[in-house]
């Protein structure tokens, strides 16, 4: 007899979980539920379309109910929401939404795909028409017409996460002034704060307004929203309102059924993507997963994830059992012209957990320095001290920033050490990157680290290093450090430095500092062999977070 697949939800894990069920067994009766009017749509996209640069509205729809069920003779029955888990009787409750009928489905295997529902905060003025969502196609339509129609010149953006971060983007491009008002210190939360602060500065430099450490307490106006009331007293004008203030997952359906839910809030699954009853799975925004690099659990509402976690629920179900090894969190962003992009643990994350690592930041170029073209990126790659084991990467520049990421990404998966990173023989011509490969080049910084060659120091920990007695040397030449030097350095250029060792105290620890970290480097091999204690800063003047 043929298996029944019921899947909750028709976007990412949804859709391709049913896909591939159907491509392992063409006699499954597959029946997905959309509770919405579309199916398999690319809503990471939306943004984009919202500010034009995708064009076309139907090139977000991957897929339509009748393309599936003629490709895959998949019942698809959209605007139909699942509102109850019957786990007894296998059985699941279904309310058509446009006409409010009610029935009743029967499974022998159940996939929860209902993804996540955005934060929206319970402040005055927050269900105004001007206030709007990022989530699914009808959100975007809805922005884009009332752009159209109000041509509004100023806009408020909640939250500077990614879909913050690029709806700034697209409504600056719309011609908005726009504001972006974040809770927490720092924008992009998967970035360690030096990094974000990249970002933020070239942000304002592009005349995006950035107010961090700031809630919105209430939007008022009146008959729409005219201005935002921040919590420290301050108001912004606000002609249009878009909340992206990040998600939590959908859990309702799972709860009510008496599924397990983890210590992220999420659907507790195994390793086989199993809820607590091993009849019904979960995959997507909705479930919890194993951190790949820690083995703790870990939240991580991404594409890549979810559609790999429907394809191997599919697998499962089919008898093909395959293991979720966990999730590292790789994700990047355009922002206007710069790319910020992340995998594994961040600095303040492993600080946190009393996790030891070592850090070290570079500026390598894009590709030859020689070849037109060529930019500097910002690399943060942070690693065990002891194997120099990869545990994350943070990198944010302007051009083949993704190339990077996806090498330090795979680095992680494969239990790379940074002297394998070293090792890598990466594609190089002057067009694409330079003979040693900024991943090889940043490597080769944190494999001194590992061997001892080098002992480094972020600038984070210099205020305090000081204030103990510390002294701070910047080697760079006199007309660098004319344009500007750390506060209470002292410059000998690094070609002096033989010349001037009894210049330097022995008696105290030295951090030396140069433009990226490299005639520090050197500075720090001549004194150590000399008998200093020193320490480079890593990343040099470049991240010294004043620098402008
Ligand atoms: P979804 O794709 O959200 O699908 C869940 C579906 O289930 C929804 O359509 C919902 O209507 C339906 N549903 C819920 N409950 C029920 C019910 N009871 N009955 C029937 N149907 C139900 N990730 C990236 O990795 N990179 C990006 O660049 C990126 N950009 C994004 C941009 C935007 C604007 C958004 C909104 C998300 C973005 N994401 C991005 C996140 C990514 O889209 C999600 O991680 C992914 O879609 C999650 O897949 P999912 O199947 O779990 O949930």
């Amino acid at each position: 007899m043929s298996i029944k697949v019921v899947i909750v939800g028709g976007v990412a894990a949804g859709a391709s979980a049913a896909a591939r069920l159907r491509r392992m067994d063409e006699n499954a009766q597959i029946v997905m539920f959309e509770k919405g009017e579309y199916i398999s749509y690319a809503n990471c996209g939306l943004p984009y379309y919202v500010g034009d640069v995708i064009q076309k509205r139907n090139k977000l729809l991957v897929q339509t109910p009748k393309a599936m069920n003629r490709r895959f003779n998949i019942d698809v029955r959209v605007m139909s929401e699942v509102t109850r888990i019957n786990a007894a009787e296998k059985k699941i409750e279904v309310k058509n939404t446009v006409s409010g009928e009610t029935y009743e489905e029967t499974y022998d295997k159940l996939v929860l795909c209902p993804g996540a529902s955005p934060r929206i905060p319970d402040i005055p003025g927050i269900n105004s028409s001007n206030v709007f969502l990022v989530r699914n196609v009808p959100d975007s339509d809805m922005i884009k017409e009332f752009i159209s129609a109000e041509h509004p010149q100023n806009a408020v953006v909640v939250g500077a996460g990614y879909i913050g971060m690029e709806m700034a983007e697209m409504l600056m491009h719309a011609g908005m002034e726009v504001t972006v008002v974040e809770a927490s210190s720092q924008i992009l939360a998967p970035f360690d704060p030096e990094m974000a602060a990249i970002v933020a500065r070239y942000l304002r430099k592009k005349g995006v307004k950035l107010k961090l450490n700031s809630t919105v307490a209430s939007l008022e106006g009146s008959k729409r929203v005219e201005q935002a009331l921040l919590s420290d007293g301050s108001s912004i004008p606000a002609g249009l309102v878009v909340l992206g203030m990040g998600v939590s997952p959908a859990t309702g359906l799972a709860v009510e059924a008496g599924l397990a839910i983890g210590d992220r809030g999420a659907i507790l699954v195994n390793e086989y993507l199993q809820t607590s009853d091993p009849d019904i799975y979960a995959a997507g925004d909705a479930i919890q997963v194993k951190d790949f690099i820690t083995g703790q659990s870990l939240y991580l509402p991404l594409a890549g994830p979810a559609n790999r976690q429907g394809w191997l629920v599919a697998n499962n179900i089919c008898g093909r059992q395959v293991r979720y090894s966990g999730a590292q969190g790789t994700s990047i962003v355009k922002i206007l012209d710069m790319t910020a992009a992340a995998t594994g643990k961040t600095e303040k994350y492993l600080k946190a957990q009393g996790i030891d690592y070592r850090a070290v930041h570079t500026h390598p170029a894009s590709s030859a320095t020689y070849y037109p073209g060529s930019t500097e990126m910002t690399i943060k790659l942070l690693f065990t001290p002891d194997e120099g084991k990869v545990l994350g990467a943070q990198i944010v520049g302007y051009d083949k920033v993704d190339k990077r990421m996806d090498v330090l990404a795979t680095a992680i998966r494969a239990g790379m050490n940074v002297f394998d990173l070293q090792e890598l023989e990466l594609a190089y011509a002057p067009p694409f990157s330079s003979a040693k490969d900024p991943v090889n080049m940043t490597a080769y910084v944190a494999g001194n680290v590992v061997s001892g060659m080098m002992d480094v120091v972020s600038w984070a920990d210099v205020p305090g290093r000081v204030a103990a007695g510390s002294f701070l040397l910047d080697v760079r030449t006199e007309a660098e450090c004319q344009a500007g030097m750390a506060d209470g350095a002292v410059n000998i250029s690094v070609d002096d430095i033989r010349k001037r060792l009894d210049d330097l105290p022995r008696d105290q620890e030295i951090l030396a500092y140069c433009r990226v970290g490299l005639r520090s480097y050197i500075t720090c091999r001549i004194l150590k062999q000399n008998g200093f204690n020193v320490r480079n800063i890593s990343g040099g003047y470049l991240s010294y977070p004043d620098y402008q």
